[in-house]
């Protein structure tokens, strides 16, 4: 079952046709669609996704964000996670790459974050930029031991260090680039246990739609690159990495 485990289908980016996008997702096959908030102001709209297409939302505090993030959206937070009952805690993490982000301040917001997710015993989707090490760290604090750890990029130990917690690697447009290879060896090489798919739509376009937005139908295509390098057929690569994604994030998917 093809799930995309990370799409922003809520983002402004697809305002104008988004009944359209979530169509063509649906005809390329996409079971289901993972939509993460990003910031308390726009959490209606990506709960607004899983009333009008049916998708999964987790809800969350994104961390490049951070300087628009409040102590009360915290608050506020774990009453919107109480009453609407996401699949997850997310997008969440710690983001070292994007210049002027204050690192104490996002994580302090991760922390609490991963607490809320202990509470509710709720996986969490991260956000790892350049931080991996850092955000292996808190995870280990608060006991977390189910999650994704989205658009992977980090070395094959920290890799280990995330499934030996319990984690998943999401995977998506990067691997279809021929010099991304890191990505490609680590998902090529990492037991299918361990993988999800995912597009990170509108951001992370695959090599065939290079600097276009990204969306949720690519995932279909993404996968078939993915099957190519490991030298399966995509079926199985569908069929494991779905699995893997109900597994995690408890996903009620009936196929039709
Ligand atoms: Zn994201």
């Amino acid at each position: 079952m093809l799930i995309d485990t990370h799409c922003h289908l809520d983002a402004p980016e697809f305002d104008a046709d988004r009944d359209a996008v979530f169509a063509r997702a649906r005809a390329a096959g996409v079971a289901k669609i993972v939509v993460p908030a990003v910031s308390m102001p726009t959490m209606a709209g990506t709960l607004a996704m899983r009333t009008r297409y049916g998708c999964a939302v987790a809800l969350g505090l994104h961390p490049i964000y951070e300087r628009t993030h409040r102590d009360a959206d915290l608050a506020a937070l774990r009453t919107l996670i109480e009453t609407e009952r996401p699949v997850a805690v997310g997008e969440i993490g710690l983001d070292f790459f994007v210049e002027g982000l204050d690192a104490a301040r996002q994580t302090e917001i991760f922390a609490a974050q991963l607490k809320l997710a202990r509470d509710f015993d709720l996986p969490v989707l991260l956000h790892v930029r350049k931080s991996q090490d850092q955000v292996l760290k808190q995870l280990r604090r608060f006991g977390l031991r189910r999650g994704i750890a989205h658009a992977f990029n980090g070395s094959r130990q920290q890799a280990d260090a995330y499934l030996e917690l319990g984690f998943k690697l999401g995977f998506g447009g990067n691997l279809t680039f021929e010099r991304a290879l890191n990505i490609r060896r680590l998902a090529t090489e990492l037991p299918l246990e361990a993988i999800v798919l995912e597009t990170d739509a509108p951001d992370i376009a695959p090599s065939w739609a290079y600097r276009q937005r990204n969306e949720p139908a690519e995932l279909a295509r993404i996968a078939e690159v993915l099957a190519g390098l490991r030298g399966i057929p995509p079926e199985a690569l569908v069929t494991a990495s779905g699995h893997n994604a109900r597994a995690i994030l408890e996903l009620d998917v009936t196929s039709d």
